[in-house]
């Protein structure tokens, strides 16, 4: 009698598909874990990321990577764009996404290891380096390199099926996976830029741009100031767009990416909160405002334009 199945529910898949017929099997698999969309890229389009962004350092074996979106609920993106309440976005639209991400990464990494390629799941966006911003790597840069969408005027991921209103996680495979093409249509062309406008403090520009490269080709999204941005998310202006308790003018610096200078800012700033805040919540509170990418629906008004043709 063969013990090995009483005692072991892995039972490793001894002939390895083709990767055409790996990455069928992938795709449903990540759909039937609950991913809303699904998408594949090969490693070598991350080659010009930042060495402290670059996936390859995580796993150098790499061959693919595999990107995952969310979407976020539409009731809870009416409750927060109108200001009602912070609690459902908190939950359904950020923690709740993020923790399904996590543990559909976690199985479609278990998955593949069942065909005996080393995976390695990237946990969502929470940040593992405050000081600087970052996380272990760029989610919304894999899923562009996977075809999921493309980065835009926000610098954040739009996508053609829910606009910015999705949460990302990513999962590295040594398996060699068919990829997807990047997306070529620039979602933002045509769009009157409502994630521009929407921004209580004027965190992003409609003309500043950031530039990469990515398959030999160069791209261009939108530049974001950190410091405006955190100064907002991080729960120092009160209105109807935030939940803070303090309401400070925003200091003036000579380099809004210098997170040297926002630091200083944001310990000045601790000091003057509301003492309540203050005294609960440290010197910083994340309360995490993401109004320009659930405002971001270019699906909506492609949608409109068409109907009133
Ligand atoms: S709201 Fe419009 S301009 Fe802004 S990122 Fe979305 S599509 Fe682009
Ligand atoms: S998250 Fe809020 S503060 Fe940050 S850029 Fe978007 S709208 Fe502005």
């Amino acid at each position: 009698m063969n013990t090995n199945n009483l005692t072991s529910k892995t039972v490793k898949k001894t002939t390895k598909s083709s990767p055409a017929k790996l990455t069928q099997e992938v795709k449903e698999k990540a759909f039937s874990l609950g991913a809303h969309l699904v998408g594949i890229g090969p490693i070598s389009r991350m080659k010009n990321a930042p060495p402290e962004l670059n996936p390859k350092r995580l796993l150098p074996e790499a061959k693919s990577m595999i990107s995952m979106a969310y979407r976020i609920n539409r009731g809870v993106q009416q409750v927060h764009l109108r200001g009602v309440s912070p609690m459902s976005f908190s939950r359904f639209g950020g923690l709740e996404p993020k923790f399904r991400l996590d543990d559909m990464a976690l199985d479609l990494a278990n998955f593949l290891e069942d065909f005996d390629y080393v995976s390695l799941p990237i946990p969502t966006n929470q940040y593992y380096d405050i000081e600087k911003g970052l996380g272990e790597i760029s989610h919304r840069h894999v899923a562009m390199a996977a075809g999921i969408g493309r980065l835009g005027r926000g610098g954040f991921l739009v996508t053609p099926q829910y606009g910015g209103a999705v949460q990302l996680i990513t999962v590295l495979t040594t398996a060699k996976l068919k990829p997807d093409s990047i997306l070529e249509e620039n979602p933002c062309d045509g769009c009157p830029q409502p994630c521009v406008s929407i921004c209580p403090v004027k965190a992003l520009t409609p003309d500043r741009d950031r530039v990469m490269k990515m398959d030999g080709k160069e791209y261009r999204y939108g530049w974001l100031s950190y410091f405006r941005c955190l100064w907002g998310c991080g729960g120092m202006v009160m209105g109807d767009r935030f939940y803070a308790l303090s309401d400070l003018p925003m200091p003036k610096i000579d380099d809004e990416d210098d997170f040297e200078q926002i630091q200083v800012e944001f310990l000045l700033a601790g000091e003057k909160r509301f003492p309540w805040d203050r005294a609960t919540r440290g010197a910083f509170a994340y309360s995490a405002c993401s109004k320009c990418f659930v405002v971001c629906h270019p699906e909506k008004l492609k949608k409109k334009n068409k109907d009133s043709n």
